[in-house]
């Protein structure tokens, strides 16, 4: 028996036991063609992260945000669950995955029929405002960019095909951006965590108790580079709840873990879940 079998033997063993919380990351998302992106704020790694104290404070800042962001949005809401989305799900529903906790905010995870998800970083899809802290759909939000930007998309689309690249200073000038129609007034913002904000601490208590009475953590696709995300490892680890990390490189808890397999995840989870599920491949969800 070889190293890699028995790495995916025991993290077998931990999946068929139960009780098993996930704690997923942007790396479960690429292979849906989700850009890699760095951290909760929606910017892609060549991009300097945007903090929220820039968001809030900086107006061209965040008008180059919605420039962008608008731009990219159909990438986004046309993303579609991918295997290894759907294999979690099939854990779920299969009892031996309790609960799972995305540092991702694209909603992928319920798409793929997964039941109980916290989404510690929010979702994209949700718009929030500042000011009177009404939320409003994205897609909303969408429609009224469009109307307030008519040929916005198309002019942005000639110069940049792939839609992730720096905007001419000039085109993000001329982009005008919206407020909250509830109050009239209120600044709106992806109702994301951004870099330099904190998660919601019920939110975050919520995960600890997750963790807490998980019989294992299973990490997929994170670098843990985030202290955001890698606190959940440190306090299973701390707990004597074994971690399992499944990553395409390393990561920042390898050293808390029990298992760690260096794979793509649309590969290792279906074969995972085929393996322990009990559940004939290609069931309705
Ligand atoms: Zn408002």
């Amino acid at each position: 028996m070889d190293g890699v079998t028995e790495t995916i033997d025991a993290l077998a063993g931990l999946l068929a036991a139960g009780g098993v919380v996930v704690l997923s990351g942007a790396g479960l998302s690429t292979e849906s063609g989700i850009p890699d992106y760095r951290g909760p704020s929606g910017v892609a790694r060549r991009h300097t992260p945007m903090t929220y104290q820039t968001f809030t404070g900086d107006p061209v800042a965040r008008r180059r945000y919605w420039a962008r962001s608008h731009l990219g949005w159909h990438t986004i809401a046309g993303a579609a669950p991918n295997a290894g989305h759907r294999a979690v799900a099939r854990l779920q529903r299969a009892g031996l995955v309790d609960a799972v906790i995305t540092q991702n905010v694209d909603g992928l995870h319920t798409a793929a029929g997964s039941p109980s998800v916290v989404e510690l970083h929010g979702r994209l899809a949700e718009v929030v405002c500042l000011g009177c802290g009404n939320l409003t759909s994205r897609w909303e939000l969408h429609r009224r960019l469009r109307e307030a930007n008519p040929g916005f998309a198309a002019a942005a689309a000639a110069v940049n095909p792939d839609g992730d690249v720096d905007l001419p200073d000039e085109a993000v000038a001329g982009f005008t951006t919206v407020d909250c129609t509830f109050c009239g007034t209120g600044m709106l913002k992806p109702d994301v965590v951004f870099f330099g904000e904190a998660v919601p601490p019920a939110r975050v208590a919520r995960c600890f108790d997750l963790v807490d009475g998980a019989r294992s953590l299973l990490v997929l696709g994170s670098s843990l580079t985030v202290l955001s995300g890698r606190r959940f490892v440190i306090r299973a680890a701390r707990r004597g709840v074994p971690v399992a990390i499944v990553n395409q490189g390393a990561t920042r808890g390898d050293g808390y873990a029990a298992v760690t397999v260096d794979a793509p995840l649309g590969v290792v989870l279906p074969a995972l879940a085929d393996r322990v599920a009990g559940e004939p491949v290609g069931s309705p969800v």
